[in-house]
């Protein structure tokens, strides 16, 4: 499968979870992808692997709420790939799990600092070597928690709500240059980030575990995988007539 042949992919977060299954499909599907993340090993060895197995695929350090450090990345993709013509806005954090009153400003900024200033650096970085490749892909992860409300995530809530929005003014403002900016709405996904917020917000793990896959109707979570094949929808030319759309991937959970 060749869907992505010849494009040049960022996945920001690529080290784990969800990131990480989306730039082992783009890979799969013919892109060469740049990993972006924190986490230097796993993200290394994720792109040793895709290398071996015959993909185009190299890692980068990227603390994506460092504007230096995101536009100098991007550069050094372009040079090294020799264009960009997609980017997956992934990286993000869970933050505290806590009633809106006890949050600390510093505990909000930290998550808006990664989640929505992460996004903003990326897209803004990225903006001029998409247009310079006549067009291009952004693919943004919002969530569930961008259209509809639980308790005690606020800071969380705030930053999906931010994307929703900021990935629709995008793909108003780049449509002429012929940049698609479309989020990606998951619901409960099983990755390291959602068992960590399970185990740190729950008395019984497993108990936990159980009621989170309820909540959709399907009657379980997601797999990164799930989400990973909408990436790869939208970053591919078989969404070339699609902007600025919400593409929930949740099990039924925002249906009800
Ligand atoms: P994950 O398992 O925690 O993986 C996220 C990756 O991003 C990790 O490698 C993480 O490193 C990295 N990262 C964190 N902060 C970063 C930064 N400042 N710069 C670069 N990389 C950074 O998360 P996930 O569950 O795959 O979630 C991926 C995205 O999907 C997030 O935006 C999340 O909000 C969204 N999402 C997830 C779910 C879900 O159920 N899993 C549902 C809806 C939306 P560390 O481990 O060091 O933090």
């Amino acid at each position: 499968m060749n869907r992505l042949a010849s494009k040049v992919a960022v996945v920001t977060g690529a080290s784990l979870g969800i990131g990480r299954a989306c730039a082992e499909r783009l890979a799969q599907q013919g892109a060469a992808v740049a990993l972006f993340d924190v986490l230097d090993e796993a993200g290394s060895e994720l792109a040793d692997r895709l290398t071996t197995e015959g993909h185009l695929a190299a890692y980068w350090h990227v603390d994506v709420s460092d504007e230096i450090q995101v536009r100098d990345a991007l550069q050094s993709v372009a040079a090294r790939f020799g264009a960009l013509h997609v980017l997956v806005n992934n990286a993000g954090i869970s933050g505290v799990a806590k009633p809106t009153h006890e949050v600390t400003e510093q505990e909000w900024d930290r998550v808006q600092a990664v989640n929505v200033k992460g996004v903003f650096f990326c897209t803004k970085h990225a903006i001029p070597l998409l247009r310079r490749a006549g067009g291009g892909s952004i693919v943004n992860l919002s969530s569930i928690a961008g259209l509809v409300g639980t308790a005690g995530v606020a800071p969380y809530h705030a930053s999906k709500g931010a994307v929703r929005l900021m990935t629709k003014n995008d793909a108003v403002s780049y449509a002429a240059d012929r940049i698609r900016v479309n989020s990606v709405h998951p619901g409960y996904i099983w990755t390291p980030m959602v068992e960590q917020h399970l185990r740190t917000t729950s008395v019984d793990f497993e108990s936990a575990r159980r009621e989170a896959a309820a909540l959709h109707p399907l009657g379980c979570m997601g797999e990164p995988d799930d989400v990973a094949w909408a990436v790869v929808y939208l970053a591919s030319d078989e969404a070339r007539f699609v902007t600025g759309i919400e593409l929930v991937v949740d099990g039924g959970y925002v249906a009800r």
